[in-house]
């Protein structure tokens, strides 16, 4: 299984993956830059190099960069929206010049839903065609609360509105998908999000699984992470997911709150766990 956590990667993409391999993982996150503002630092060719050898030695990947948060594609504001494109746009290739696999961003947010499908899907389109790499760009299903888009809904319409182009995927949040009401914790539940899933944009497009417990309750709209097995996923839900065919081959991330990364090392060694032989 192919398991890791969101791992900074402000003091080098080698420690990164070092880090990775001291908790257990096999793949990792990373913000592409400042997750609360934009800016990002420069990163050298010595470092990617360096990167893509520890890589190869310690079979470390998927590698998925994570958008920062204040990309919003689906603005109203001009100045917003332009700052989106741009960040799609830098961060695309920012990523494939790292050798990542996936860039993952939340949709956005409007308030009426299909002027912001519109806005996104607008947005996608230029900068998808304009973008000639090998790194796939991932929207995040959200848990739905106030103006969020991203319920497998939305993301089909997004899907059908650009003709499903290959460059285009979805990652999953357990977290996102439960505050929007689906039931991870029953079997039935978890068939229920694959059959929506193929019906939306076709399962295969799931690329990424986040895996964080819920702090709220399920349909809540609410997405506050908590640790595996303490929200109210728990971990039958969890097992659930590790062992389904489709999303045990998937990179499956945490983002859980920890205090120290370390601590990631437990979680990933509680998922192995429930794994049935
Ligand atoms: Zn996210
Ligand atoms: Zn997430």
């Amino acid at each position: 299984m192919k398991l890791g956590a969101h791992i900074s990667i402000a003091r080098g993409l080698a420690l990164a993956c070092r880090r990775t391999e001291e908790i257990g993982g096999t793949t990792f996150q990373f913000f592409t830059r400042n997750p609360r503002g934009g800016k990002a630092r420069d990163i050298s060719r010595e470092e990617i190099e360096e990167l893509t050898k520890i890589r190869r030695q310690k079979g470390i990947g998927p590698l998925v960069g994570h958008l920062p948060y204040t990309v919003n594609m689906a603005a109203e504001k001009e100045q917003v929206y332009e700052f989106a494109a741009a960040m799609v746009e830098k961060d695309l290739r920012r990523a494939e010049a790292m050798g990542a696999e996936f860039v993952v961003c939340h949709p956005g947010r409007h308030g009426e839903r299909l002027e912001g499908l519109k806005r996104i899907t607008l947005l996608l389109e230029e900068q998808l065609a304009g973008f000639s790499g090998r790194c796939l760009f991932l929207l995040e299903t959200m848990g739905g609360h106030g103006s969020e888009i991203g319920t497998l809904e939305d993301l089909g319409l997004i899907f059908s509105a650009l003709g499903s182009p290959g460059s285009l995927g979805v990652c999953l949040d357990s977290c996102h998908l439960f505050a929007a009401g689906w039931d991870l914790r029953e079997a039935a539940g978890v068939e229920k999000l694959k059959e929506a899933a193929e019906k939306a944009f076709g399962l295969q497009r799931v690329k990424a699984f986040h895996l964080n417990d819920s702090l709220h309750p399920l349909g809540s709209g609410k997405d506050r992470h908590a640790r595996i097995g303490r929200g109210h996923i728990g971990l039958e839900g969890f097992r659930n997911i590790v062992n389904d065919p489709f999303f045990a081959g998937l990179p499956l991330i945490l983002e859980t709150p920890v205090d120290d990364y370390k601590e990631y090392g437990e979680e990933i060694r509680e998922l192995l766990q429930l794994v049935r032989e």
